[in-house]
C-alpha cells in the first residue's frame, strides 16, 4: 500500500506569531523599538485612519490620537474606522481607539477630543508626531508648541492636493521647522483669518470642503507610517552619534511628493529659513 498523503498541514509556530513577518522584515531590534514606541497623531481624520491602521499593524506600542471632530457620514468614503452609525455621535478619536483595538490588540490607542492646543501637556511626551490635519492654522499652533520643547519632537507632516501626496520630515532645530517655508504675508492673512473665523461661524460653517478619495489618503498614510518607522528604530542612535540606522535612513529635512496623475516622486530638501515668521525657530538657531 502506498503511503497516504498528509491530510492536514500545521501551521506551525511561525504562522501563529502575528510579528512574524514584520519581524522577519524589520529584525527582531527594530520590532522591539516600534512596540516601545509613543507616537503623537495630530489628526484623526482620513490621514489619521490610514496612519492609525499601519503603525498599529506594525505593533506600534502608543498612539495618542488627538481631534476634536465628530465623523461625518461624508467621511466614510475614506475612513477604516468609521461607520454609518458613528454619524454625528462618535467622535473620530473614540472610533479609531475603538476598532484599532479590535485589530492590534497589542497597540494602546489613547483618544483626546479636543483641539491640539488645548490638549493636555502629556501628548507632547512622545518619540514623534504626525501631522494629518486639514488647515494651516493648526500646523502653525502644533509647530509653535514642538519648538518649546527640549528637544522638539521630530514631526512628520502629510499634506495631500486633489492628485499629489506631499509628506515633510523635519526635526527642528537640525532642520527646517514646519513654517520655514512660509511667507510673512501668508502668515498674517491666517492669522487673521482665525480672527475671522472665531467671531464669525458661519464663515466657517459655510467653507467648502476639499474633495478627497481613499487611496490618494492610503498613499499618504503610507508614506508617513514608513517614514515614522525609520525615525522611531533609529531616533536614539541619532541622538547620540548624529547617524541614522544604515538602510533605514528617514527623509531628515526633505519632503517627498508623488504626482498620482503621472506617477512621478520627487524629493529634495525644506530650506531653513533664518527669518522664519516663528520666534522660536529663529532663537533656536542661535
Ligand atoms: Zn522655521
Amino acid at each position: 500500500m502506498p503511503e497516504e498523503p498528509p491530510t492536514r498541514v500545521d501551521l506551525g509556530f511561525f504562522e501563529r506569531d502575528r510579528h512574524d513577518r514584520t519581524r522577519r522584515w524589520l529584525g527582531t531590534d527594530n520590532l522591539v523599538r516600534i512596540q516601545n514606541a509613543t507616537v503623537l497623531m495630530v489628526g484623526a481624520g482620513a490621514v489619521g485612519n490610514e496612519v492609525c491602521k499601519n503603525l498599529g499593524l506594525l505593533g506600534i506600542g502608543k498612539i495618542l490620537l488627538v481631534d476634536p471632530d465628530k465623523v461625518a457620514a461624508s467621511n466614510l468614503n475614506r475612513c477604516v474606522f468609521f461607520r454609518p452609525g458613528d454619524h454625528d455621535v462618535k467622535f473620530k478619536v473614540d472610533a479609531v481607539a475603538e476598532r484599532l483595538g479590535e485589530l492590534a490588540t497589542d497597540t494602546i490607542v489613547e483618544p483626546y477630543p479636543v483641539p491640539i492646543q488645548e490638549a493636555k501637556e502629556k501628548v507632547w511626551d512622545v518619540d514623534l508626531v504626525l501631522v494629518g490635519v486639514d488647515n494651516h492654522y493648526a500646523r502653525y499652533l502644533l509647530n509653535a508648541k514642538n519648538l518649546s520643547l527640549q528637544p522638539p519632537r521630530p514631526v512628520i507632516n502629510g499634506a495631500m492636493g486633489l492628485d499629489f501626496v506631499s509628506v515633510e520630515v523635519l526635526t527642528p532645530p537640525d532642520t527646517a521647522c514646519m513654517v520655514c517655508s512660509w511667507s510673512k504675508e501668508f502668515v498674517d492673512r491666517l492669522v487673521a483669518e482665525q480672527v475671522r473665523a472665531s467671531c464669525d461661524p458661519f464663515f466657517v460653517d459655510t467653507l467648502p470642503k476639499f474633495p478627497m478619495i481613499s487611496f490618494i489618503t492610503s498613499v499618504v498614510g503610507a508614506i508617513m507610517a514608513w517614514e515614522a518607522t525609520k525615525v522611531v528604530v533609529g531616533l536614539e542612535e541619532w541622538r547620540q552619534t548624529n547617524h541614522w540606522r544604515e538602510g533605514l535612513e528617514p527623509a531628515f529635512g526633505r519632503f517627498i511628493k508623488y504626482d498620482l496623475r503621472h506617477h512621478q516622486s520627487t524629493s529634495g530638501p525644506i530650506m531653513r529659513n533664518p527669518r522664519c515668521s516663528e520666534a522660536f525657530c529663529r532663537s533656536k538657531r542661535k
